[in-house]
């Protein structure tokens, strides 16, 4: 898609700090940080968002909920079910009403020590 700043991030066309890629997916720091750790992880295929998703994108739905938990281990925000601590937030923002920024579907992981921006 022309125009859109995601494919350009994941075309290497825009820097970014990226800390994952593969085949389908790309994932990266983001530029305005809500907490000490947010990622976002980004479908190398441009759809626009989750609404636009259909039963071929089940799989890599599948592929970016799965990254989430591991991305979050890898940077320290994982959660640990034994000790009941750590944790992180996982989240699509679809549409104006959303609060959708960009629209090239995208997961933000969002997670580290509070106080985060805006919440407790
Ligand atoms: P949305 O509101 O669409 O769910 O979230 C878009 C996110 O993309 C925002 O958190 C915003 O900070 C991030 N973002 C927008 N432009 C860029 C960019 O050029 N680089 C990076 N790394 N993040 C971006
Ligand atoms: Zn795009």
């Amino acid at each position: 898609m022309d125009n859109c700043i995601f494919c350009k991030i994941a075309a290497g066309q825009i820097p970014s700090k990226l800390i994952h890629e593969d085949e389908d997916l790309i994932a990266f720091h983001d530029i305005n940080p809500a907490a000490p750790v947010h990622v976002l992880i980004v479908p190398r295929e441009h759809i626009a968002t989750l609404a636009d998703c259909g039963e071929r994108h089940a799989a890599l739905l599948g592929k970016m909920m799965l990254l989430a938990p591991k991305l979050a281990q890898q940077l320290g925000c994982g959660y640990d079910a034994e000790a009941g601590a750590g944790g992180f937030k996982s989240l699509f923002n679809t549409g104006p009403d959303g609060g959708q920024e960009v629209y090239h579907l995208h997961l933000h992981v969002i997670g580290g020590p509070r106080p985060w921006r805006g919440q407790r």
